[in-house]
């Protein structure tokens, strides 16, 4: 996100080039106009009125009242004309040239504004630092009993925290002075005290008001003791022995209001590049993704690359209308419910309405406010994320649900060959899954699932898709991932995933994986490489299970029999 500093000095520099470029698009209005005037053709005339309704739209745009409205009295009498088809009488041409002289007149008195404004602020402007920061995972625990304490630091730290143990009260107050982490995890009852745990929260609250959350573990269920907890800001409670799972599920609840949300990702589509930046970087300034294009016909591109959560298109442009843009993109599946705001000048209620008619959520004008514009693209951008979430996501897991994930793969696959680029693709299945199941019972089983996913989440990056490919099957796309790297990237996940332990009430086990990797190039359609990878991860079920098998492994077995 652009700091503030950035932010004025990015705005500034698209008002200058705008300002700047205005006589030049000025001289091609009178071209145009010119041009009709001579040749009588309506391609001409509309071309005109195009351009004249483009000074309406970017004189709202950036804070050129004057210039926006005498440009609206140019372009209504062009609509006029666009309406009649009836050639310009004398009246009408002298009109028209009064018209334009006024538009000429509020175009120079913004450049001259323009070496005012920039004749005052000669001085530089200052960007600040962006202040890199990366997400803090530092988790602090404190348990006097070496025997829980060291392996529920190694059980956390499997799903992507750092964590620090302390076995006393002072050490915990000395390293939180020293540094801060993004959670606490204390046992209450300690040698130095029954309920020296929740003593220490309270002693260091008074010293430091930004202490992060406290999770408390505790032998006592005490109501007494647990009241004491949440008492002294206690977040959650949990008593031994511990669920490492439910205690990994409230890091995560904990941390995740400071984990940064991916950015809403919105296209804007404006045949006028500067006004489509400017909306770009309103946008981008309160932390959204932006895509910017100014030729209608590289919108399909633009939607199966970047995505987007909401498109903010123009009504107007040369190649074709933001209206039939609209009806093209709705014709295509997976983009039906894509938010799609106009955002024009143009303020005919019933070209809006028709708009809306033909697949449009809104319609703003662009003499609407920037915060409200901003407001209704967020407002619109989070709903369609929690609609699309409900629609491609698994219920237990979270996950991308099957339909979604094959979708994503040949989207991902096509994106893969026109680059250029490898892709990797593993297939995971859990191990002896059904004994799981039978043992310790289905819910179990659901959590072993679960844990499975948040791992592979949490550990890769943020550009791989994981999704649910069947009950205990899930599968990982790898964009940009040559086989080799996917093969070492899975095998780690399979030792991290082997070494988390499982608890039940009772019982405490452990689970594995095994994993098929398949990869292009060479491989080409979609089924083939699914096949491969699930033939892969058969053979890593018949070489003995836990393991990872690509295609070296994969082709040298291939042929060996299995029942
Ligand atoms: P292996 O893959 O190692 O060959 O053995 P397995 O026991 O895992 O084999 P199989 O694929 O035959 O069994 C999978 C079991 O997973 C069967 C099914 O009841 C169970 N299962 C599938 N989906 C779920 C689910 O969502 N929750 C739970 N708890 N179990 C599920
Ligand atoms: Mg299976
Ligand atoms: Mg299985």
């Amino acid at each position: 996100m652009p700091t503030e500093g950035e932010f004025q000095a990015q705005l500034a520099l698209l008002r200058r080039n705008f300002v700047e470029q205005l006589p030049k698009r000025l001289a091609e209005l009178q071209d145009m106009l010119q041009r009709w005037l001579n040749s009588e053709k309506t391609t001409d005339l509309a071309t005109a009125h195009r351009l004249a309704h483009n000074f309406t739209g970017s004189g709202a745009t950036y804070g050129l009242p004057n210039l926006s409205q005498v440009a609206r009295e140019l372009e209504q009498a062009l609509k006029a004309h666009v309406l009649t088809n009836m050639p310009p009488t004398h009246a009408d041409i002298n009109l028209l040239r009064q018209q334009l002289a006024a538009v000429a007149q509020e175009i120079a008195r913004a450049q001259s504004m323009q070496s005012d404004s920039a004749a005052a602020e000669s001085k530089p402007v200052t960007l600040k630092e962006l202040t890199g920061k990366t997400p803090n995972r530092l988790l602090y625990l404190l348990d006097d009993d070496d025997e829980l304490r060291e392996p529920l630091i190694l059980q956390i730290e499997h799903f992507g925290y750092t964590v620090k143990g302390f076995a006393s009260t002072q050490a915990l107050r000395a390293a939180v002075q020293e540094q801060l982490p993004a959670l606490i995890i204390a046992n209450v009852m300690l040698p130095e005290g029954e309920v020296a745990g929740i003593t220490l929260v309270l002693d260091l609250q008074k010293i430091m008001p930004d202490l992060p959350p406290v999770i408390f573990i505790s032998s006592s269920a005490e109501f007494k003791t647990r009241l004491s907890a949440v008492r002294a800001g206690g977040q959650a409670y949990f008593t031994k022995p511990l669920r490492i799972e439910a205690v990994v599920d409230a890091i995560d609840a904990l941390m995740s209001p400071r984990k940064i949300e991916d950015p809403f990702r919105v296209l804007v589509v404006d045949d006028v590049p500067e006004q489509a930046q400017y909306h770009a970087l309103l946008l981008r300034r309160v932390g959204m993704k932006t895509r910017v294009v100014s030729d209608s016909m590289a919108v399909m591109d633009a939607l199966t690359d970047f995505s987007p959560e909401l498109i903010l298109m123009d009504m107007h442009m040369p190649d074709c209308s933001g209206m039939e843009l609209t009806k093209v993109i709705r014709q295509q599946p997976g983009y039906m419910g894509v938010p799609i705001v106009f955002l024009s000048a143009e303020t005919d209620r019933d070209l809006q309405l028709e708009a809306m008619r033909l697949g449009g959520d809104d319609f703003l004008t662009k003499s609407i406010t920037d915060e409200d514009m901003m407001t209704v693209v967020s407002i619109r951008a989070a709903r369609y994320r929690m609609i699309r979430a409900l629609m491609v996501r698994d219920s237990l897991t979270g996950l991308l649900n099957h339909s979604t994930l094959m979708e994503r793969l040949r989207s991902e696959m096509g994106r893969s060959i026109r680059h250029g680029h490898p892709l990797s693709f593993a297939m995971i299945d859990i191990d002896h899954f059904k004994n799981v199941n039978d043992t310790y019972g289905h819910a179990m089983g659901d959590r072993v699932i679960k844990s499975l996913a948040r791992l592979l989440q949490e550990r890769l990056r943020s550009v791989d898709i994981v999704g649910r490919y069947g009950g205990e099957e899930i599968a990982v796309i790898m964009p940009d991932t040559p086989v080799e790297s996917a093969v070492k990237v899975m095998d780690q996940l399979r030792q991290c995933f082997a070494a988390i332990e499982h608890h039940t009430q009772d019982q405490a086990f452990f689970s594995t994986f095994s994993c098929g990797v398949a990869a292009l190039p060479p491989v080409i359609g979609l089924s083939v490489l699914v096949d491969q990878a699930d033939q892969r991860m058969y053979v890593a079920k018949h070489g003995g299970r836990n393991r990872v098998v690509g295609p070296e492994q994969g082709n040298i077995q291939q042929g060996v029999g299995v029942q």
